[in-house]
């Protein structure tokens, strides 16, 4: 029997409710690795033999199947690194020779340490498994126009504005135009998805929905600054993220967008200052950490200048006098998210107190008149 990723089609109703959506999206994604691994035993029988032990891909469909269901769940799997066996591979395992066409195996690299012949199969597994979860976009189909990705995104929301998991950023959102029929048209978010367990320690987390969280493009991009899943057994850091997660206030299979901010005080007098609340657990801080939280909003506060500068450029402020009102009327207004669709509303302390920090300060805000007079000059 040869392996062959058949196409397979999701028929969800495009019309039904989101809720229903991706309840029925995660649902056919479970029964797919399911397949996924039958077919994955069949593939090593066929190449390695009979008596090939292939108690490690039904540990992984296990570990798949729970992780997220039962607390108490032990994993099974021990994800074994890459890249430190390739040559007892290559030179034992002639039989074994993967079809690039099948799974683009990828083993011209090989290192020169050995490994045991368990080692082997699960390395066999793990690269397979890679490479299928990064090939299944073109497998799956769905009855939408829209790719997997854009189809779990948009329908993530259910209970929230669209805005990115970690900094709270307005995801925005366009129209998508069905090829085949121009008549169909939907709607989808700019947004990447974040493994919020890290899919290159965990590759069986790759493809569990729940372990999805939509994200604007710097978040996703940004380097994670502690080594928060770098020490432990793979179970201690499941159990440390899962008590993070809790600490944090937050439910592990769905991250709310702008709930992990409850756990941040922030104050902006001159410089902006984020403290995270000191009553969490140091699981609690170091995760908080692990997604440079404090620096993304470092980011989004530096930009607050310029937003406002932007709206001060399509108002008609003629004097100091009209540029206070102005100000005035800006520290209550959301007009910073409209103009420019960045939410300073994960604080709106954050807006309301940057506003005020010049409006109550004369030399502020002559330096501010000084600019406007200035761009008013080479406008007019
Ligand atoms: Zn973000």
């Amino acid at each position: 029997m040869d392996f062959k990723l058949e196409k397979v089609k999701l028929n969800i109703d495009t019309n039904s409710s989101k809720h229903e959506i991706n309840h029925e999206y995660k649902q056919k994604i479970k029964e797919l690795f399911g397949q996924f691994c039958s077919e994955i035993k069949n593939y090593l029988k066929k190449y390695i033999g009979d008596n090939v032990d292939t108690k490690p891909v039904d540990d992984l469909q296990e570990d798949y199947n729970n992780f997220f269901e039962d607390p108490n769940y032990k994993l099974k799997f021990e994800y074994v690194k890459k890249y430190t066996f390739k040559k007892d591979l290559k030179n034992n395992y002639s039989k074994a020779e993967l079809e690039k066409n099948d799974f683009k195996i990828l083993r011209e690299d090989i290192d020169e340490s050995l490994c045991s012949k368990e080692d082997k199969v699960k390395f066999i597994i793990v690269e397979i498994l890679l490479n299928i979860f990064q090939e299944l976009k073109d497998y799956i189909q769905i009855n939408s126009s829209l790719t997997p990705k854009q189809f779990y995104n948009y329908n993530y929301f259910i209970d929230s504005q669209p805005r990115c998991c970690f900094c709270g950023q307005l995801l925005e959102s366009s129209i998508k135009e069905d090829k085949d029929n121009k008549n169909k048209k939907e709607e989808y978010l700019h947004a990447d998805i974040e493994h919020i367990i890290p899919k290159d320690q965990f590759p069986q987390f790759t493809l569990h929905p729940e372990n999805w969280a939509p994200c604007c493009k710097e978040c996703n991009m940004g380097e994670k600054r502690t080594a928060f899943f770098k020490d432990g057994t793979t179970q201690e850091k499941i159990d440390k993220y899962k008590s993070a997660i809790k600490a944090l206030g937050l439910e592990y299979n769905k991250l709310h967008p702008l709930k992990l901010w409850n756990n941040y005080k922030i104050t902006y007098n001159n410089s902006l200052k984020i403290e995270i609340n000191n009553n969490l657990s140091e699981e609690a801080k170091e995760f908080l950490n692990f997604y440079g939280i404090e620096h993304r909003i470092e980011t989004m506060t530096s930009r607050c200048y310029d937003i406002l500068f932007n709206i001060i450029q399509h108002s008609n402020i003629r004097s100091p006098e009209s540029l206070e009102r102005f100000l005035e009327n800006m520290a209550s207004s959301n007009w910073h998210e409209i103009n420019d669709g960045y939410s300073l509303n994960n604080s709106p302390q954050i807006w309301q107190e940057f506003i005020e920090s010049i409006l109550y300060d004369e030399c502020k805000l002559m330096a501010l008149w000084d600019e406007v007079k200035s761009m008013n000059m080479s406008i007019f």
